[in-house]
């Protein structure tokens, strides 16, 4: 349920429907627009069924917020969030670019990519030190290596770092080394890993599921939100389909949906939708034409030899190519790159 106060109201209107809320044990979450006041109540709310809010003072209406994510709701937080990653804005008015290897493999491979990129005009670099893999003999990651390779490489070049983490242990050794946390596809629904993340203070870039519908994805993204960390940011990463032409479908329409039932800024990942480096470059470009904040993009300086997801990671000429070609169509959508 939300409250939504006339505009102007009086702090006090405010504070008193707080008051009541908080001593019926729910909690009351305030959004304060330029005129409009909205406060938003989580928890039982039969607990509050006795009382008509809506003629206390200073309320124009009651609204039923029937999803069950609230905090991720735009009915909540009609304001788009804007996620600071360092001096990265993620969300409003930005088209921001994450860039790197899928997985850290030398110090050498990290640092020459993190170069590339940033000449490229890419803001935040990726890279995986812990690595999900499909099978348990493939390549694994370097872990906490990798994590000192993406410090140094943040430290030379200025550019922010994420890195994906798959357990508590993973968390706790990756806020020392990155300024942002990813939690990949395969653990959108590791509860216990969302909780984690949730409380460790660092934005949380959170990939939609293989097979999650968008309702489960932002209930996902409440789990996080929940601990007290609003620094959310989607990513849309494709789906599994009947389709065998890519690795996965990238669901362009995730976009329009999420900007329309939440305030979370989204991201698109081209090369994990399709797995083949041909096709990340149209497909970053409709991404961005489709409202997208952002892009994540993988690279490496030798794609052939890459560790994993070679085939699709793109060259450095190909990331300034694809950098090149969503410039334009980022200013025609309204976005500064
Ligand atoms: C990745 O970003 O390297 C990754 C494993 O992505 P996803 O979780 O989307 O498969
Ligand atoms: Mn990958």
């Amino acid at each position: 349920m939300i409250i939504v106060m006339k505009p102007h109201a009086k702090n006090e209107s405010i504070e008193k429907i707080v008051r009541l809320i908080e001593s019926r044990g729910c909690d009351a979450h305030i959004s304060k627009g330029k005129e409009v006041t909205i406060i938003g109540v989580v928890g039982d709310k039969s607990r509050l069924s006795d009382q008509n809010l809506e003629i206390f003072e200073d309320v124009e209406k009651i609204v039923a917020v029937t999803e069950s994510y609230k905090l991720a709701n735009k009915k909540f937080h009609p304001e788009p969030t804007l996620v600071k990653v360092k001096d990265v804005t993620i969300g409003g008015g930005n088209l921001v670019i994450i860039s790197g290897p899928c997985a850290v493999e030398s110090r050498e491979q990290l640092l020459s990519t993190a170069h590339a990129i940033k000449k490229a005009g890419a803001h935040i670099l990726r890279g995986g030190a812990y690595k999900p893999r499909t099978s348990p003999y493939a390549f694994q990651g370097l872990e906490e290596e990798g994590l000192k390779y993406m410090k140094e490489a943040s430290e030379e070049t200025g550019l922010p770092v994420i890195c994906e983490v798959t357990s508590q242990n993973a968390i706790e050794a990756a806020v020392k080394y990155v300024d942002m946390l990813q939690i990949g596809a395969r653990n959108m629904q590791n509860f216990y890993l969302l909780k984690e993340a949730g409380k460790s203070g660092l934005p949380v870039l959170l990939k939609r599921g293989l097979s999650a519908t968008i309702d489960e994805w932002l209930n996902a993204s409440e789990y996080i939100i929940a601990e007290g960390n609003p620094n959310v940011v989607l990513c849309e990463r494709g789906i599994r389909t009947f389709e065998t032409a890519t690795r996965n479908t990238l669901d362009i329409s995730a976009v329009p949906v999420i900007k329309e039932k939440s305030h979370l800024p989204i991201i698109v990942d081209p090369s994990h939708a399709s797995g083949v480096r041909a096709y990340v470059k149209p497909l970053a470009m409709s991404a961005v034409a489709a409202g997208a904040d952002g892009l994540m993009i993988e690279t490496h300086p030798n794609p052939e030899v890459a560790l994993s997801d070679g085939p699709q990671s793109l060259t450095f000429e190909q990331f300034c190519e694809l950098t090149e070609a969503v410039r334009p169509l980022a200013a025609l959508v309204g976005k500064s790159i």
